[in-house]
C-alpha cells in the first residue's frame, strides 16, 4: 500500500500513520521527523532548515523533495509506505507523481483528514512528546502520570518550537495557502478520500480503514 496522510498540522497525521504501520509491514515516512532528524543531525541541510521550521514556514521544496525521493528508493519502500507531510505543496505533488511513475509504483490512495481550525490550535499547543521515544501526550486530553515525565520510556517531555499559539496559527495559515489545494489535485486523479478527524483516537483509524475499503 502506498499512501499518503494530507491534513494541516494538528489532524492527528503521524499518530495515523503510526498505528496502520504497527498492523502492515509498510514503513512511515514523516517528512517533519526527517527534516527534524537533519536538523540534530547538524548538517548542512539541517541548518538550512533549522529557522525556517521553528517558524513554521516552508522548507524549501527542493531540500524535502530530495530527502523523500531519497527515503523512497531505499528498499524498504518496496513493500509500501506512509506518507505524513509530505506533499505540502503542489510543486512538491507534482515531483512525486513523476518520481513514482518512473518508479512503476503509483499511489493507491490520498487520505485528507479534516479538523476544524479551533481544535487543530488546541490539540497543538497542549501537545508535549518525549525527547527519547517519541511517545505523544495532551496536557488536557493524555496528559502524563507525571509531570513532564515520559510514560513509556520515562525520559522528559518536551513542546516543540513551533507548537506555540502564534507559529501554530501561522502554520495552519501556510496549510490554507499551500497544501489545501492539494485536496483538489488529488481528487482529479481519482485518488482522494476524505474522512472527518474530530473524535478520539480509533474512531478516526476506524474511518481510515473504512475509507481504505478494509474496515
Ligand atoms: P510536521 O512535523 O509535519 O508538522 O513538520 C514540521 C515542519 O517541517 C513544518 O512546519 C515545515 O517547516 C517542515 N516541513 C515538513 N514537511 C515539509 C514539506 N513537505 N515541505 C516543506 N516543509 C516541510
Amino acid at each position: 500500500m502506498r499512501l499518503v496522510l494530507l491534513g494541516p498540522p494538528g489532524a492527528g497525521k503521524g499518530t495515523q500513520a503510526r498505528l496502520l504501520t504497527a498492523k502492515s509491514d509498510v514503513v512511515h515516512v514523516s517528512a517533519g521527523d526527517l527534516l527534524r532528524q537533519a536538523v540534530a543531525d547538524g548538517s548542512e541541510l539541517g541548518q538550512k532548515a533549522k529557522s525556517i521550521m521553528a517558524q513554521g514556514s516552508l522548507v524549501p521544496d527542493g531540500v524535502v523533495t530530495g530527502i523523500i525521493e531519497e527515503r523512497l528508493r531505499r528498499p524498504d519502500c518496496v513493500s509500501g509506505y506512509i506518507l505524513d507531510g509530505f506533499p505540502r505543496t503542489l510543486r512538491q505533488a507534482e515531483t512525486l507523481s513523476d518520481v513514482l511513475r518512473h518508479l512503476q509504483a503509483p499511489l493507491d490512495w490520498v487520505i485528507s483528514v479534516e479538523v476544524s481550525e479551533d481544535d487543530l490550535v488546541r490539540r497543538l499547543a497542549g501537545r508535549r512528546i518525549c525527547r527519547a521515544c517519541g511517545a505523544m501526550f495532551h496536557v488536557d486530553t493524555k496528559p502524563p502520570t507525571q509531570h513532564g515525565i515520559c510514560d513509556s520510556c520515562g525520559d522528559q517531555l518536551f513542546q516543540r518550537d513551533d507548537d506555540k499559539e502564534d507559529t501554530i496559527r501561522h502554520r495552519l495559515r501556510v496549510y490554507r495557502e499551500q497544501t489545501e489545494p492539494l485536496i483538489a489535485y488529488y481528487n482529479t486523479m481519482g485518488l482522494l478520500r476524505r474522512i472527518n478527524g474530530q473524535g478520539t483516537i480509533e474512531e478516526i483509524a476506524q474511518r481510515i480503514h473504512q475509507a481504505l475499503g478494509d474496515g
